[in-house]
């Protein structure tokens, strides 16, 4: 399949008939839970807590993310392909990232100092042919380890990366237990896993709203998880050709009270062409528990 034909995760809105204005603040103000999702050509699709329920019923929940995952076996292993024709934005994605560390997130840290320092870990979720851990996070992560569920990709990460990745894994996000299993078969394993930080990007449109929040419950990080993400104008929009969905600015913060995150900060890039979704870096940590 040629990268053209995958229509992936960095999506043209120029689809999405209702998503081809921006949205004004007034009417993400007016958005609240049950969100309200469109299909292809506009369709209704109805109410979020409805349509999950659907695609999630019994068997179909399984097949939901096999036929996922079937969609990206058939991609191409290249930067061009993940970004669903849209390579050429990678080299401006890193440094939109780069900012974001320095900026956001280790703000007192010159980033000099933190590539010395080389102490933080990482982990790259939905990681495809490794594009994020290549351009970004191998450079100031002293460890990186790449989740992926899709084997070419994996193994397009493995060839490009080689030891500057600790960890392979190779698992669906909504299955993932933050277990090390790779070095079982010598008499290891079962090492729980814990990161400073966990990088999610342009992936999690995959999972469905309960897995999503059974992750960031199930997670550890120690500074920050960071979710970087394509938002639609409002509610959802549903593409049966990946099987994902995009969600709004009002869902994702939905989203992260369900699981009880704090948003540190919610960045709106604008160095993306503007065809695209807006997209934005949510840079979360987990709500301390009272007492
Ligand atoms: N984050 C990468 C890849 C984006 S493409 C980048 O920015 O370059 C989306 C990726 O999500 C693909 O590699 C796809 O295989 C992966 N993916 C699909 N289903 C997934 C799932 N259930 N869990 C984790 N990743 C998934």
């Amino acid at each position: 399949m040629s990268a053209s034909s995958c229509e992936a995760k960095l999506k043209s809105k120029s689809s999405s008939l209702s998503d081809a204005a921006r949205s004004s603040n007034d009417e993400k103000r007016k958005e609240k839970y049950p969100f309200l999702g469109k299909g292809a050509k506009d369709i209704d699709l109805g109410e979020c807590d409805k349509f999950w329920e659907r695609v999630m019923k019994k068997k179909r929940g399984r097949l939901w993310y096999e036929n996922g995952c079937e969609f990206w076996d058939n991609c191409e292993a290249t930067v061009d392909a993940v970004l669903g024709g849209f390579g050429f934005v990678s080299r401006a994605d890193a440094i939109d990232n780069v900012e974001t560390l320095k900026e956001i997130m280790y703000k007192e840290l010159e980033v000099d100092e933190m590539k010395k320092l080389n102490n933080k870990s990482c982990l790259d979720v939905g990681a495809g042919v490794g594009r994020v851990s290549e351009t970004f996070l191998c450079e100031y992560f002293g460890v990186v380890d790449i989740l992926e569920p899709v084997k070419h990709f994996v193994e397009k990460a493995k060839k490009d990366l080689g030891q500057k990745v600790r960890n392979y894994f190779q698992c669906g996000l909504e299955e993932f237990e933050f277990i090390n299993d790779n070095n079982k078969k010598e008499g290891g394993g079962g090492e729980k896993m814990v990161y400073d930080v966990i990088w999610i990007q342009w992936c999690i449109g995959q999972l469905s709203d309960e897995d999503f929040i059974k992750l960031l419950k199930r997670c550890e990080a120690r500074d920050f998880v960071v979710v970087k993400e394509n938002n639609c104008r409002s509610g959802f929009r549903f593409d049966d050709q990946d099987m994902s969905i995009t969600r709004s600015d009002a869902y994702f913060r939905w989203i992260f009270e369900q699981a009880e995150y704090d948003i540190v900060e919610a960045k709106l890039s604008t160095c993306f062409p503007q065809e695209l979704f807006e997209i934005r870096t949510y840079v979360l940590r987990r709500r301390a528990r009272s007492l």
